[in-house]
């Protein structure tokens, strides 16, 4: 196949738990509107539609009891709307599903309808919206396969009937799954599995816990393979190929487009989760998954940095100091991190098209705290950092920088290096 150089753009999604956490507090506030479409369109009269409809609305009520109350005592679990086999392949199905949503129960939606597939299998599609950046933003049109069990209807996720016509390559711990006319590259394959033992050997995993790696050939097709027929995250950028991964830790899955099997990073976001035992990610894992894993847009680290040190040249009112991560754009698209110079008064990570500087200022945070104290100090900041907030304090406590000093020492080590 014949490529050009391919410049990526990076999709802040990327990481699940980093970025979907002020989403949620979004939806969280707001006001619920749910319709179904034009019954002179959908024949809202049959009984199967109203008995899968209400089956529907009852597991998101779950869905809501949980997230609200998952804390307090409740009485619906979402668990009990998956069909066996759903939960035998996935301790937790409700995550693919919502692959890289916030959940669904906060959001508007729009009913499209129910179809029958055979004799007990069912799909039904629905559009949800959210009230993020501004009110009804589209999120995404989404397929649900139903089956009708012995024990009423239960969810199955399309990815769990999607991986049976999937082709699979085996190496160890690792299983591809790709469609058949995905170009797999085995020799790549094996090269990442070599380098992820290694990172895992050096951050002290014993056994790896075997993990599913999908692969597309685009983030169409990856999205396809979930159920979801169209989403925000597409159809967003016209003149760049979309580098796209994610990883669910529960499940035990990762997927990623096409050269996703040259590529480490979402693998090592599964072991930081095994030694943390949780689904509390930190930006730091960023810059821990690109430093000793790869970049996600398929460039090197070295590239990136030296666009940072660019980025941060041309951007001399960004303050890292203020905020490692974020700022606000000012009338003429530019970063700052006065909020009375904001456009929309919203936070954007910093970054273009072509790289996600909010991950590689976490790369730059990685190789300073490695070369001083190694693999052992890197642990430190990864298991000792409890929320996004505390890193400032990380960062003087490992490295003996104080968060006023942290602009200037980042843009000078950028200088002096790259
Ligand atoms: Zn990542």
């Amino acid at each position: 196949m014949t490529k050009k150089v391919i410049v990526s753009a990076v999709l802040m999604a990327l990481c699940f738990a980093v970025v979907n956490e002020p989403l949620v507090a979004q939806e969280e506030n707001g006001e619920r509107n749910n319709t179904i479409r034009h019954p002179m369109l959908v024949d809202t009269t049959s009984t199967v539609f109203k008995e899968v409809y209400r089956f529907w609305c009852d597991y998101k009520q779950a869905q809501m009891e949980e997230f609200v109350m998952r804390n307090r005592p409740h009485t619906l679990k979402t668990a009990d709307f998956w069909a066996k086999e759903e939960l035998t392949e996935n301790p937790n199905p409700d995550m693919i599903l919502q692959s890289i949503y916030p959940p669904f129960a906060f959001m508007n939606e729009e009913f499209l309808g129910v179809s029958m597939r055979n004799d007990t299998l069912y799909e039904l599609q629905t559009i949800f919206y959210s009230h993020y950046p501004v009110e009804n933003t589209f999120e995404g049109v989404f397929t649900v396969p139903v089956v009708k069990t012995q024990d009423g209807y239960k969810l199955i996720n399309k990815l769990t009937l999607n991986m049976r016509k999937y082709k699979t390559y085996q190496i160890g711990w690792l299983t591809f799954y790709y469609p058949y006319t995905y170009p797999f590259d085995e020799e790549k394959a094996k090269e990442s599995f070599n380098r992820a033992n290694k990172v895992a050997k050096e951050l002290g995993i014993v056994e790896v816990t075997p993990i599913k790696y999908f692969l597309y050939e685009n983030q169409t097709e990856l999205l396809h393979g979930m159920g979801v027929d169209g989403s925000i995250i597409d159809f967003n950028l016209s003149n760049n190929i979309i580098h796209y991964g994610h990883s669910l830790w529960q499940n035990r899955k990762v997927d990623f487009t096409q050269g996703g099997e040259g590529i480490i990073h979402e693998l090592l976001h599964v072991f930081i989760y095994d030694l943390r035992k949780n689904n509390n990610g930190h930006r730091f894992d960023e810059g821990v998954c690109c430093y000793f894993g790869d970049n996600v847009n398929f460039t090197t680290n070295e590239y990136q940095l030296g666009r940072l040190k660019e980025f941060l040249n041309d951007n001399p009112q960004i303050n890292l100091s203020v905020n490692l991560a974020q700022g606000y754009k000012d009338v003429d698209g530019h970063f700052t991190n006065d909020s009375t110079a904001s456009v929309d008064g919203l936070l954007y990570g910093y970054g273009d098209s072509y790289s996600n500087h909010l991950y590689n200022i976490q790369v730059v945070i990685c190789e300073m705290i490695y070369k001083k104290g190694g693999m052992d100090l890197v642990k430190r900041m990864l298991f000792e950092t409890k929320r996004n907030e505390d890193e400032y304090e990380m960062i003087e406590m490992l490295l003996g920088v104080k968060r006023e000093e942290v602009n200037g020492v980042i843009r000078e080590y950028l200088r002096e290096k790259y």
